[in-house]
This record gives structure tokens, sequence and C-alpha cells, in this order.
């Protein structure tokens, strides 16, 4: 009980600082809201982007089989017809079956307009660009495809803040293989997930794993791994892992050339080169706004500072939305302000980008407001900068302070990180 209590707190703590300090905002609030949509804000933008930005460098930057793609999110219906998602896309409400795809109309005049629908998830634009990748990289397999975009769904209860909304993100894989090893690349990709997740900063003591049975899986997948994470509101899917067969490649009619060996020397069976055939796939999917809100939980913390409760978010250097706040001690001195700005904030903002200026109340209700971001140093521009040119760096988890050259600022930075 006691446990709930605080948990559930959590979750309403999470929201107001996520408004407070401008990370996510309830969709068209000043009109009432729309259910299941959420605006991000200036730091929520930069959290999302440096999760995504960590996401694509460990899975395309890093390796040599990866092609990246951004599809259009409006599909020609087809799309959804061929691979049942039309028939099969739907929640069970009161024994009827309820579509969630969103539906549109494409074409301006009467006799043009054709239905249309926001795409349920970002892999069928993979999927159909398939070809137009073989053919312009001449990829052998093992090979992958990678998107990160926009997906809808009309859910029928969005809810959970982030967790549960109509209008999400995704970054999504698409692995090419040969059908006879799917069970080594799905454990493969399976170890590739978990890595990522410890490496952006989720507590894995809350992440699980469910092997997901037979009755409860995709139309189109064989097996299923549901990473799950220990949310306030329950034990709930966080990012998912399918073995997805040829499915989608068939339904599409998409076939491969199995080809010489890779430069790595990988040996295919001789007997399939130069032949026919459709390649199986294993398919590791993430939602990004479900990564953020799992994020947030885990680096949620609160500490007594001084007989004062504090909270801070312990993001890892390269996640937070700022790297450092720079702060005139007093904002009515020129001087300290002219120094802060030309010889502190703009050349480590030219280094780092995510650099804020802060310049709001007294030092302690910046240094709080800085926790709350997330901001690992927080630097002091005070009357001794003016005379050894050091400044005050404070580090946001021990909130201990030490004296750093303005010169050596920058090293000292990137050394952190
Ligand atoms: P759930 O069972 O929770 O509805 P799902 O199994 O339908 O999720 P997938 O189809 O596997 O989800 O979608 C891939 C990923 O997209 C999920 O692991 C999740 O991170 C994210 N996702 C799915 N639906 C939503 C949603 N409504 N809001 C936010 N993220 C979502």
């Amino acid at each position: 009980m006691q446990k709930e209590k605080k948990e559930e707190n959590l979750m309403e703590k999470i929201v107001s600082l996520c408004k407070r300090r401008g990370f996510v905002f309830q969709g068209s609030e000043i009109y009432g809201g729309l259910a299941g949509t959420y605006d991000w804000g200036h730091y929520g933008v930069a959290l999302k982007n440096n999760i995504k930005q960590s996401w694509w460098k460990k899975f395309l930057d890093n390796r040599r089989d990866m092609y990246g793609i951004d599809a259009a999110i409006l599909m020609n219906a087809k799309v959804w017809e061929v691979t049942g998602h039309v028939a099969n896309f739907a929640d069970l409400l009161d024994g009827k079956q309820f579509n969630t795809m969103l539906k549109t109309e494409v074409g301006a005049k009467k006799e043009d307009v054709a239905i249309s629908y926001l795409r349920p998830e970002t892999a069928q634009g993979m999927f159909v660009n398939f070809k137009n990748t073989v053919d312009a990289f001449h990829p052998k397999l093992p090979f992958g495809m990678a998107q990160i975009g926009k997906a809808f769904r009309n859910e029928i209860a969005p809810r959970d803040f982030l967790f549960r909304q109509r209008e999400f993100e995704q970054m999504e894989i698409e692995y090419f293989i040969r059908a006879d090893e799917w069970e080594k690349y799905f454990e493969y990709w399976r170890g590739e997930m978990l890595e990522w997740m410890e490496e952006f900063g989720l507590d894995m003591g809350k992440v699980h794993e469910l092997e997901v049975p037979d009755a409860d899986r995709a139309h189109y997948s064989k097996r299923t791994i549901d990473f799950e994470f220990d949310y306030p509101f329950g034990r709930k899917e966080l990012f998912g892992l399918a073995y997805r067969t040829d499915f989608d490649l068939k339904n599409h009619k998409l076939e491969y050339i199995d080809e010489v060996p890779t430069p790595e020397g990988v040996e295919i069976p001789t007997e399939s080169v130069g032949k026919k055939m459709t390649p199986h796939v294993i398919e590791p999917t993430f939602g990004v706004d479900r990564a953020v809100l799992a994020l947030l939980l885990s680096v949620y913390t609160e500490d007594e500072k001084d007989g004062e409760v504090r909270s801070y978010l312990k993001f890892k250097p390269n996640i937070a939305p700022v790297i450092c706040a720079v702060s005139p001690l007093l904002k009515n001195k020129i001087e300290l302000v002219e120094y802060a700005n030309n010889k502190v904030y703009v050349p480590l903002k030219a280094e780092f980008g995510r650099v804020a200026w802060d310049d709001n109340g007294n030092i302690g209700k910046r240094y709080r407001r800085q926790d709350e971001i997330g901001t690992p140093f927080c630097i002091v521009v005070d009357f001794e900068t003016l005379t050894d040119d050091t400044v005050t760096v404070r580090a946001r988890d021990t909130g201990e302070q030490e004296r750093v050259k303005v010169a050596d600022l920058k090293n000292y930075i990137k050394e952190k990180i």
C-alpha cells in the first residue's frame, strides 16, 4: 500500500515536473486538450533527440549492415490490406471489432478522393522500400533497415501519460536473414536491445522479459519477447522483439537474389547462391515515448539537502537535454554578465550546443531548477572570476563545487562526458 502510494505520487511528480520545466505539455491544452496527444517543449525535444541519436548511432552509424529510411506516413491503402492490418489491427470492445487505424482522405476533388491511413507502425515503410534499398545499395544478407518516425493508433483508452497515446514515435529495425538463422539472430538482437537500454540509462532492475504466448502474439509473428518495465501503474510493455518470418515480404511479393559471400567472408550455402528467395525478418521495435517515460522514471531522484527535499533527474550527460548552465552570480552586475556571456556561455555554446543561460532568481533557485532539468553542471561566474579567471562548477548529483579555470572548462566537461 505504502509503495503503491509512493509510486502513484511518482507519476504525478513526473507529469508535473515535465510541464513545469518545459519537457511535455498536454496536446491542444488551451482548448481543453485532445486525448492521447502530447506536445514536446524545448527540453523534451532535446531529450527525445538525444535518445534517438544514441539509438541511431548504435544501430546505424556504428555498423556496416544497416540502411536508414524515412518513409511517408501516408501510404497507399493497399499496403494495409495485403498485410492484414485492415482486417486485424483491432482491439475488442464490447465484443465488436474496433479498428484502431486512423483513416483519412487523400485528394481534394470529390471524384479523386482515396481512403488512406496514418501508419500504425513504421515497419511497412521499410518493407515497401526493400527492393529500392537492395537495388540502390546491393546489401548482402544479413542486413537491416531502420527508421524513426511517427505512428498513429486510435487507441480506445489513451492513458498513463506518454505510455498509451494516439500519436507516438517508433524506432524500428527490420533485420533480413536466411530462414534457418532466425534463432541465432533473435538471440543476438535480444542482447543488442538490452545493451542499448542500459547504455541510455534505464534502471535495468525494472526491465523484464516476457515470452509472449501463442494466443497473444500478433498475426505475423512466430516468436515475440516483450521487454516490460515496472511503471508506477504496473509492469507493462516497453519495447518488443519479434520474429516476423517472411510474412511481410511475401505479402508484398518481394524477393531477393542470394549473392556472393559478404566482405567479412560470411559463408552462405553454395546451392542458394544466385537463387531467388524471400528473406525472413527479425524486428526489434522501440517506442520513443515509452523510452522517455521509462527513463524519467529511472532517473528521477529525491534526496535531502540542508533540511530540504530536492528532486533531480540523474541523466547521463550525453542524454541530458542541457549539459551545463552558465550563470552570472548577480544579473545586474554588468561586469559579471559580460564575462559570463562572452568568455563562458558563447564558447561553451559553440562547442556543446546544449548549454543554458540561467540568471533567474538567486543561486539556490537556479541550482534547484537545473537539478530538475537534469543538468549535470552549473557554472557560476562571480567576483573572484574577474580577478583570477576561475569559475565555480557545481555537480548535480553530489552538489559538490570546485573552482575550474575558464580556459580549462571545455576539456573539463569533455572529460566528464
Ligand atoms: P501494447 O500492447 O502496449 O498496445 P503493442 O504490442 O501494440 O503495445 P507494438 O505494436 O509492438 O506495441 O509497437 C511497438 C512499440 O511502439 C511498443 O513496444 C511501444 O514502445 C510503442 N507503442 C505502441 N503503442 C503505443 C502507444 N499507443 N503509445 C505510445 N507508444 C506505443
